[in-house]
């Protein structure tokens, strides 16, 4: 018979949640604690890839997942800004190097299917990890515990939730938490893409009127070569637009906004399209439940922040419970709750406001804005000490472990 008391449970088997249960699984298992995960076996059909920085590439080799995932995954060595508006006041290309930090690379991009796979296996594998396929209906914060209801019908208890169930968290309401929502003028149209010329691990980053057109290396395969994938910010209506376009218009559309860097495209998916929008809540941690990934932060895909700042959410959480030694009483998991909270806080804050200010000074038509913009590009292409500051940041955190 199924356990129906926990430790802990993990809800959400998205990015976030499956990294959870593999980052937590040694941790509970030296404590001698119970770990659910509660949710439904995530299908591997995610055709978008992430580009994983350094600090969560050290998480993945310490998690013993790096192997599975590195044949299968293409450096970031430069990153290249463009700006590619047709306004008055325009920024110089700027090279951002990661040899610049003595480094191969400031990360790896990783076919999402991919992840979810290699993370399923391994969960599957465990002998701590207690699965339940099902969906989470019901949440319920009470004084031992917190009930959650299974699509299945049972009820299990755990002591601490971590809430990996995504932006309209079940668990986030439970708890109380409340949250700040806004939306953008755009959408992300996702598609990876084959071309002729190589790309020397140049990830291209365009700025435009609408938002960056971002185009990303991913990795050789045998019939395929020369491989990219791209995340092209624009409005809702063009991106409904480029998703009815043919395949052949929309091939040579993105070879002439790339000028051709890249040789001939030939699209290897369907355009798909994801809306803009943000979200943050207003603690991280309340009545027993963790926020974790975009339970707790939703922002536009830009600068590679998102899954990078969730697996940091993981490995604090990991780190305040192993602290608290997985205390049962009432006060310690309000001091875990609040010890989380606080370490979240200011990375989130932090990684929250800088994407949106990208974001908004690229949408600006406000001339002195556009100056800021130019004349910091500039900047940074001049100076090698403040392109090192800036490169450094942008990788988030070093010391994740
Ligand atoms: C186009 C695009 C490109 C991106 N590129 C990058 C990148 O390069 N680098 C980067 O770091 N980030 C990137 N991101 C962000 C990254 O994809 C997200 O941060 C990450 O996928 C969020 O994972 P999550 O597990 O928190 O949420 P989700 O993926 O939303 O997962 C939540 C999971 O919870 C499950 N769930 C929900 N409710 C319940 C319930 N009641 N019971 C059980 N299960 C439930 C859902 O089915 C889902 O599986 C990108 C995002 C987009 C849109």
């Amino acid at each position: 018979m199924e356990p129906t008391q926990f430790d802990i449970a993990i809800v959400g088997a998205g990015l976030a949640g499956l990294s959870a249960a593999l980052a937590l699984e040694p941790v509970c298992a030296a404590a001698g604690v119970k770990l659910a995960l509660v949710a439904p076996i995530t299908k591997g059909d995610d055709k978008r890839t992430t580009a994983l920085l350094m600090p969560s590439v050290k998480l993945m080799e310490q998690l013993g997942l790096w192997d599975l995932l590195a044949p299968h995954s293409a450096p970031l060595a430069t990153i290249r800004m463009v700006d590619g508006t047709k306004r008055l006041i325009r920024a110089p290309l700027t090279d951002f190097k990661a040899a610049e930090l003595s480094l191969e690379a400031f990360g790896y991009n990783v076919p999402n299917a991919l992840m979810v796979s290699e993370f399923e296996k391994k969960i599957a594998c465990s002998d701590t990890i207690f699965r339940f396929d099902a969906v989470l209906e019901k949440a319920l914060c009470a004084e031992d515990g917190i009930d959650l209801s299974l699509s299945t019908g049972s009820t299990i208890v755990s002591k601490r939730v971590a809430a990996a169930d995504g932006r309209n968290s079940i668990l986030r309401q439970a708890a109380g938490i409340k949250t700040r929502n806004w939306s953008y003028p755009q959408s992300a149209v996702v598609v990876n893409f084959q071309h002729s010329l190589p790309h020397h691990s140049v990830s291209t980053e365009i700025h435009t009127e609408t938002g960056p057109f971002t185009q990303v290396p991913l990795p050789a395969r045998t019939d395929a070569p020369l491989r990219s994938s791209l995340v092209w910010v624009v409005t809702p209506e063009q991106a409904q637009d480029l998703c009815a376009k043919p395949q052949d218009q929309l091939n040579l559309i993105i070879e002439q906004k790339m000028q051709s860097c890249l040789g001939k495209i030939s699209l290897e998916t369907s355009p798909q399209t994801f809306p803009l929008s943000g979200m943050i809540a207003d603690q991280f941690a309340a009545n027993g439940v963790f926020l974790l990934g975009e339970a707790g932060h939703v922002f536009p895909p830009i600068g590679a922040q998102g899954f990078n700042l969730g697996l940091r959410d993981v490995v604090a959480l990991r780190d305040c419970l192993k602290q608290s030694k997985f205390g049962l009483c009432r006060a310690n998991i309000v001091a875990v709750c609040d010890t989380y909270d606080g370490m979240r806080r200011r990375d989130v804050t932090l990684s929250t406001g800088a994407v949106d200010l990208l974001n908004r000074s690229l949408l600006s038509d406000f001339l002195p804005v556009q100056a800021a913009r130019s004349l910091g590009l500039t900047a940074l292409g001049q100076f090698s000490w403040l392109r090192r500051q800036m490169m450094q940041r942008g990788m988030g955190p070093q010391s994740i472990l």
